[in-house]
């Protein structure tokens, strides 16, 4: 008996409803499932690259994402030592030379809407417990509430973000990925704010960062992330917000403000350079195949991208029926083109500027130098590798900003 769907996706987050969409758009039976009943809240800086302001525009959504997105057109970097730099969004062809701040309890629903009105059928409050691999399709075993039940399908699409329980399962992480951890809450009734997207690293443990991203004139999406790198090191992502947010120019910036909702903190992923991407009859898409930038733990555009690669590979798949491990190796070699070097030399920018001696010289050396400034703001938004952020121009520049 063939299997009542082509494609079973995961997880409704944007990984999972860009791949739905993109696969129903092309004709094939889509079921989505998700653990959650919609809309419901993610937790997250809110921030939409130009990258991801692409992928909404080719799905069609960018006339509503501006109902409820908040338009940011430039970036403030502050370093260490409290000195910062402002500078515009830099222009790349074919990309917005903005950002916008989309709260994901819209965002994640509009996408999902659009999965939905575009031929997938979607299954809320189903928890996935398993995905067992037969001849000619997959089973997808899980909970509806309390209820056992189980669909099956041609190949599976995992698209679970940073929960690695169903990973683990069947057998798709070999070695448990190391997590960065963060931690966010809303603020209303804000002082007027600037419309950037501000990245700060006074006030929290490096490597890591905290933010301001405005979800509007007065109000804001206040968080901060760091890695746990030694055991001196707060344990929890709440803890350091605790501590940027008690951080002197953070407290005044906030005074007026009221906290909307309660603090949320969750776990990211950022170890594509070194995960599995696929196994038999299944793909891995988005923060399930660790694809979050090790700099900036931007996500949502990587998981966007990298389930309009999944499409379109599995269309092809699903028209010439050959779901070998062979031919799934293609969806991995199309990631690794497109990302790896990125990640690799983004983590290797981390693992040298995200430190009290470096960053503070970094920023005041793009301050002071135009080519310096581009290049850190083109590498934060992946639009050039970071092997440019460690070439030896860049160093000099940054070692003469030292004292
Ligand atoms: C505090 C914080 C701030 C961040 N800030 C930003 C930012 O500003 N910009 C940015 O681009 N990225 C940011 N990120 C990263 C971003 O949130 C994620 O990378 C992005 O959501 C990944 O998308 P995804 O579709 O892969 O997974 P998710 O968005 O995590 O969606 C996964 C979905 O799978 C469902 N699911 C999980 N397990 C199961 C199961 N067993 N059965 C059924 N359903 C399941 C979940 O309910 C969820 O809906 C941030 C992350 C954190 C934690």
């Amino acid at each position: 008996m063939n299997p009542r769907y082509d494609v079973a996706i995961i997880g409704a987050g944007p990984g999972g409803t860009t791949t739905a969409s993109y696969l129903a758009q092309a004709g094939a039976r889509v079921l989505l499932l998700d653990k959650a009943e919609f809309p419901r809240d993610k937790t997250c800086g809110d921030a939409l690259s130009p990258n991801a302001l692409r992928i909404l525009g080719d799905l069609g959504l960018l006339a509503e994402l501006k109902n409820f997105g908040f338009r940011l057109n430039g970036v403030r970097l502050v370093a260490p030592d409290g000195s910062d730099l402002v500078a515009a969004i830099p222009q790349k062809p074919g990309l917005a030379d903005h950002l916008y701040i989309a709260p994901r309890f819209q965002l994640d629903n509009l996408l999902l809407q659009h999965a939905i009105a575009s031929g997938a059928e979607f299954k809320p409050a189903f928890r996935v417990t398993d995905v067992q691999v037969e001849k000619r399709q997959v089973s997808i075993v899980g909970k509806n509430r309390n209820s056992a039940s189980q669909f099956s399908a041609r190949v599976a699409v995992i698209a679970v973000g940073a929960s690695i329980s169903l990973l683990e399962r069947v057998g798709l992480t070999s070695t448990p990925p190391k997590f960065a951890l963060a931690a966010r809450a809303y603020y209303d009734d804000l002082p007027r704010l600037d419309d950037l997207l501000e990245i700060r690293f006074d006030g929290v443990p490096l490597p890591g960062y905290g933010w301001i991203f405005p979800t509007s004139a007065t109000s804001a999406n206040v968080g901060a992330g760091f890695m746990k790198k030694s055991p001196n090191l707060p344990s929890t992502a709440r803890a350091v917000l605790d501590q940027f947010l008690s951080h002197h120019p953070i407290k005044e910036k906030l005074s007026t403000g009221q906290r909307a909702g309660p603090i949320k903190s969750y776990p990211l992923r950022m170890d594509f350079a070194t995960a599995q991407t696929f196994g038999e009859r299944i793909v891995l898409v988005g923060e399930a195949a660790g694809l979050v930038n090790p700099f900036t733990g931007e996500g949502i555009d990587y998981a966007m991208e990298s389930g309009q690669i999944a499409a379109g590979v599995l269309t092809r798949q699903l028209e010439s029926g050959d779901f070998s491990l062979s031919t799934l190796r293609i969806y991995d070699k199309k990631l690794r083109a497109r990302f790896h070097s990125l990640f690799v030399w983004t983590m290797r920018m981390r693992n040298l500027y995200m430190n009290e001696w470096l960053l503070t010289p970094l920023i005041r050396a793009a301050n002071r130098e135009r080519t310096v400034e581009k290049t850190i703001l083109e590498v934060l938004l992946a639009y050039r590798n970071a092997i440019q952020a460690l070439a030896p121009n860049t160093i000099f520049h940054v070692l003469r900003n030292w004292a």
